[in-house]
């Protein structure tokens, strides 16, 4: 299966709770005002990548506790980030995707290929879109104060928005 990707970051500390790897996934279509990487929109630029290849990329050193899904949309290709995620979860990492999609849009998207299965298998999501009227610099994880960072598997059960929190 091939991906279609902006990039990939070994290491980061502000994408994620821990040391984590960040692959950037190409296109998105939020056109988020202030969007902090407007280079990952174009659904054809970027860089296409069978998923063999690209895992080869990926480094599990012991100090790496989590990887997280960024964009770009991730769910603009969810079979491709469900097939890359289940591999990440083969390594017992903390996975975390952002989305320019709000929690509640991802769940009308349930039946489609992939949604369900990428939602399952992410630790937590950082929905909405980045409203640069919002922006707050104070927020763990996240650039403005109407995205929430969800415990997917926990809000599917509850049928309620179940959010985590740093503590
Ligand atoms: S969802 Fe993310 S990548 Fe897409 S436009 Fe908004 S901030 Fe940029």
């Amino acid at each position: 299966m091939i991906v279609r990707i902006a990039g990939f970051s070994q290491e980061s500390v502000t994408d994620g709770p821990g040391l984590c790897s960040v692959l950037f996934f190409q296109g998105c279509h939020h056109a988020c005002t202030g969007c902090h990487n407007p280079q990952s929109w174009g659904i054809n630029k970027g860089e296409e990548i069978e998923i063999e290849d690209l895992i080869q990329r990926f480094q599990f050193t012991p100090l790496l506790s989590g990887f997280t899904f960024s964009g770009g949309e991730p769910f603009l290709q969810p079979e491709a980030a469900a097939c890359i995620a289940e591999y990440v979860k083969s390594k017992e990492l903390n996975l975390w995707i952002y989305t320019g999609y709000t929690w509640e849009e991802l769940l009308s998207h349930l039946p489609e290929p992939g949604f369900q299965k990428l939602i399952r298998l992410a630790d937590g999501i950082v929905e909405g879109p980045y409203r640069k009227e919002l922006r707050d610099l104070s927020l763990p994880y996240r650039g403005s104060s109407n995205q929430r960072i969800i415990l997917p598997e926990a809000s599917l059960r509850q049928k309620q928005v179940v959010l985590w929190s740093e503590s």
